[in-house]
């Protein structure tokens, strides 16, 4: 089954997939790589506000590059990742990431700041924030409108999901329900921001049918955007001591894989999908162990079997 038509003219390609760095280089026309930034920011589920622990499969090391945990410094951050990727890649756009903690949880002034100085440079050309549903009050949304204004770029905010499950969300400590990221969503494009989520298949607890139910849920929100990740038991986290990887194996790449197939012909095919796995530092990763594996190589693997299947995405999306 080839993709129809309609649908390539939507994505742009003929791929079995709606490909995030496919649809960013058709936006821009040109490669534009993100930049991930530590704003020095805290965590609500972290820092006291509403608990300590943090969610249970939780480590902030785990997503820190390099040049972020050298340096606290905003602007030198950025020019580490412009050298850092300027030369792998050539490009010479970007887009500024606050991936590290929640990125909307602050004092207003400090959130403003660190806005600005990634807004402000000149080959920043526009703003992703990684946040928390219950971590966009009005003063951060009123920020956000004004700063879009003020710089003219696109600011684009990644909604921790999760699940779509309050059973589940309830028992890895999130804290927020599933509600809440639905209505902190129709919040967002309200004001006219692209909102994308994120979700992690295989926490525990949820079985292959209630894995694949979260499709049609995640379908109904005005989301533009979805990065999925399979679960990873991490060092030191409250879920690593919870489950013995004796219990607790996770996915091997193939049953993961296999999970997908069945998962991505259930999105609708106008939502953009940035990634299909996370990618911890291998050393961290006590369960499943993959090898490495990085997001792009494993894309290939899931364009290959989607087209082995003569599958693609929405395929089986019901409007
Ligand atoms: S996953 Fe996000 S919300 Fe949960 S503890 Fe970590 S930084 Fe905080």
């Amino acid at each position: 089954m080839t993709v129809p038509p309609t649908i390539q003219a939507l994505w742009g390609h003929s791929g079995p997939f709606n490909d995030y760095s496919r649809y960013i280089r058709k936006m821009y026309g040109k490669r534009i790589q993100k930049i991930g930034l530590d704003g020095g920011f805290s965590c609500p589920n972290r820092d006291g506000t509403l608990g300590h622990g943090g969610c249970s499969y939780c480590s902030v090391a785990s997503f820190a590059p390099s040049y972020q945990r050298e340096t606290p410094e905003l602007r030198e951050q950025i020019e580490k990742g412009i050298s850092f990727f300027g030369s792998k890649y050539g490009t010479d756009s970007y887009l500024a990431y606050f991936q590290s903690y929640t990125s909307s949880h602050g004092q207003i002034h400090r959130l403003e700041q660190a806005y600005e100085i990634a807004l402000g440079h000149p080959s920043i050309l526009g703003l992703n924030l990684g946040t928390r549903p219950d971590c966009l009050e009005p003063a951060v949304v009123d920020l956000l409108d004004k700063l879009r204004s003020k710089w003219g770029k696109p600011i684009t905010i990644e909604i921790g999901i999760e699940s779509t499950l309050d059973r589940t969300l309830d028992r890895i400590g999130r804290g927020h329900s599933f509600a809440d990221s639905c209505s902190a969503i129709e919040h967002l494009v309200s004001h006219s921001f692209d909102v994308n989520g994120h979700l992690i298949l295989g926490l525990p607890g949820e079985s292959r049918n209630e894995l694949l139910a979260h499709a049609p849920r995640l379908n109904q929100l005005p989301l533009s955007g979805l990065k999925i990740h399979h679960l990873q038991v991490l060092k030191g986290t409250r879920l690593a001591r919870e489950v013995s990887p004796r219990d607790f194996l996770g996915f091997s790449q193939e049953e993961y894989l296999d999970l997908l197939m069945d998962f991505i012909p259930r999105l609708r095919p106008n939502l953009v999908l940035e990634r299909f796995i996370n990618e911890a530092p291998v050393d961290q990763v006590i369960t499943p162990r993959w090898g490495g594996v990085m997001n792009y190589a494993f894309g290939a693997k899931v364009v290959a079997g989607l087209e082995a299947r003569g599958l693609y995405q929405g395929v089986w999306h019901e409007s």
